[in-house]
């Protein structure tokens, strides 16, 4: 039997407003929509909520994803691929647009914002009773914030709680005005190198931890990372991060960094991306793409945490299928989404048991975010 998918990171929001992708159609229908859009600028669409419905994905953690970078020059948005600018109040308004088409999509049933434990329970008991055809159930989204220049004073992280987030990133790619990110693969010449977390940073955490929402630590440079393992005191875990030791980019975990997320009980999700996968992909290897990296080397990555932690407690798929990479950039035999149900089977030969499989594909989750979710 399939086991249902918990996606822990998706960016379903900015797909919509930044590349006009509509979330509701299937995955066919949006890759008819955009068959004459060159691959390199948008790749090819694997997944969308209609899609996840369809192949047993009925819960996701999904983003508001806005940047604010001081030294941007004005226009760069006409790019069309952008969501950097140059204030945080900006930033603001183009995280609020992506809650707002969420909370359309929920008025219209195709979504169900979950903010609370009831609420995922009742969620998942509905998918669970409905395993063979969940065809009208919404599929259930817990909202985080990759990045946290939304939040333009830490006492405001209490009017985006208000409103559903429930779990924040001090940084995404680069430096945020809370923390520095990690350069991005493609572009390891960023100026925008290793650094700590910030003043403001540190002000975050005890709104974070007054409010108790959990820190992802996604994204964080190395110096940024310690500093938010000694200083913050909440929940921790990480969305879609891979094994630095398999795939050698400071976009991933040390065994180091692994351990210590392990150790405060939080979960790591794997990202489907071929060069967090599976490491030299830099230059033009990395353009050239993914035809050597296969679903066994994800499953790689699930047993090198597997044996770190000593349990299969703490991995989980956190896919990022839509975070600016389409199918060209997934490993061979990952087309669309529903494909992740292929890393059942390999695990089972592995010597995965049926409960371990379940737990990686969405029982981790469920419990970090029973643990972690208001009452
Ligand atoms: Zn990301």
């Amino acid at each position: 039997m399939k086991h249902l998918i918990i996606d822990g990171h998706l960016d379903a929001a900015i797909n919509a407003l930044r590349e006009e992708r509509d979330q509701t159609l299937p995955v066919t229908a949006i890759r008819e929509r955009e068959k004459d859009i060159p691959k390199d600028k948008l790749g090819t669409c694997t997944v969308s909520f209609s899609e996840m419905r369809r192949c047993g994905i009925p819960l996701c953690m999904t983003t508001v994803l806005a940047r604010a970078k001081p030294w941007i020059e004005p226009g760069r948005t006409s790019q069309g691929s952008d969501c950097d600018f140059p204030a945080q109040d900006m930033a603001y308004a183009f995280a609020m647009g992506q809650l707002a088409y969420y909370r359309e999509l929920e008025r219209r049933g195709e979504v169900s914002i979950i903010t609370d434990r009831p609420g995922l329970d009742a969620h998942w008991s509905r998918w669970e009773a409905g395993q063979s055809g969940g065809d009208d159930l919404p599929i259930g989204v817990i909202l985080t914030m990759e990045g946290a220049d939304p939040i333009t004073e830490p006492d405001r992280l209490e009017h985006w709680y208000g409103m559903g987030l429930r779990s924040v990133f001090l940084a995404h790619y680069g430096h945020s005005h809370y923390a520095a990110g990690t350069p991005s693969i493609d572009q390891p010449q960023s100026h925008e190198q290793d650094g700590p977390v910030t003043a403001k940073g540190f002000a975050l955490f005890k709104e974070m931890s007054r409010l108790e929402i959990p820190l992802d630590m996604t994204h964080l440079s190395d110096t940024s990372f310690w500093d938010a393992a000694k200083a913050y005191d909440g929940p921790v875990y990480s969305s879609h991060t891979n094994c630095r030791a398999l795939a050698d980019d400071v976009r991933q975990f040390t065994d180091e960094q692994i351990k210590f997320i392990v150790d405060r009980g939080g979960v790591l999700g794997l990202s489907m991306h071929f060069a967090m996968i599976k490491g030299g992909f830099t230059g033009e290897a990395f353009r050239v793409g993914p035809s050597t990296v296969t679903l066994e080397h994800v499953a790689d990555h699930v047993d090198h945490i597997c044996q770190l932690a000593g349990s299969t407690k703490h991995i989980a798929i956190g896919s990022d299928l839509d975070g600016g990479f389409g199918a060209e950039r997934c490993p061979v035999g990952l087309d669309t989404c529903e494909d992740m149900h292929k890393l059942g089977p390999i695990l089972q030969g592995r010597g995965y048991s049926d409960a371990d499989i379940a737990r990686f594909f969405h029982g981790n989750w469920l419990d970090f975010l029973r643990r972690t979710l208001p009452d």
